[in-house]
């Protein structure tokens, strides 16, 4: 069912003046042209989106069959006397519209102050009562509280109070981890270079070892050469 945002509060209302489909008073008020069946607007299009028939006497109805309802009906509706829901002001149903923009209610914080509908989000941005965390908390201060607490809360607050302490010290971790972080890349580098210089060190050897070998091999086989032997 349909929430209107507000209540009639007449009780003997003409039967005549209720909607059969939503049990309510009639808003924008269209009638049957052949059954002279009256019924909220929204209320019978939304019927005949899924029926083609006239929700009171079952006869076939398509929306070009709807006209506006007679003068004489708005005019009685208009004069209903309504209360909104907002504010609890009550007033006759015609003048709902223009209250709409004025209806003004205490804020739901309960800091005391009138808000008005439409700028209720401004107010509950800057109210007192809305709960806010420190200014400090990007420096870990865990202090959350009422927005009108925390002057009071700034007054003592040890971290805004550290706050060029803590932020020296922040920026000197921040360049000593940004030299570590240097140092690590160098080491690395390093590694790989000396990998690189043992590996063409090994490979110099063991081409050193293979050609010594061969000049070995290649060496004349005289047993009486030796030099031993001729001294
Ligand atoms: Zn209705
Ligand atoms: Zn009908
Ligand atoms: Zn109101
Ligand atoms: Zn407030
Ligand atoms: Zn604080």
């Amino acid at each position: 069912m349909r929430r209107l945002p507000f209540i009639y509060i007449e009780d003997d209302i003409y039967e005549e003046l209720i909607c059969s489909i939503c049990q309510e008073p009639l808003q924008n008020p269209i009638l049957t042209e052949k059954c002279d069946h009256l019924y909220c607007r929204s209320c019978i299009v939304a019927h005949l989106e899924l029926e083609k028939s006239c929700p009171l006497c079952r006869e076939p109805l398509t929306m070009r069959e709807l006209r506006d309802a007679p003068r004489l009906i708005t005019n009685v509706l208009e004069k209903l006397l309504i209360q909104c829901n907002t504010c609890k002001t009550q007033m006759r149903h015609h003048l709902f519209p223009a209250h709409q923009s004025e209806c003004n209610f205490q804020c739901p914080l309960g800091c005391g102050s009138i808000v008005r509908v439409c700028t209720l989000n401004d107010h509950e941005r800057l109210c007192k009562r809305r709960l806010v965390s420190c200014t400090a908390r990007d420096i870990k201060c865990a202090w959350s509280g009422m927005r009108g607490d925390l002057e009071n809360h700034l007054a003592s607050c040890a971290f805004e109070q550290m706050r060029h302490v803590i932020g020296h010290y922040q920026n000197q971790v921040e360049a000593l981890q940004e030299k570590n972080e240097f140092l690590e890349t160098t080491i690395v580098e390093m590694r790989v270079k000396c990998e690189s210089v043992l590996e063409k060190h090994e490979a110099d050897i063991k081409s050193l070892t293979k050609d010594v070998n061969q000049v070995r091999a290649q060496a004349p086989k005289n047993e009486n050469t030796d030099s031993c032997a001729i001294l």
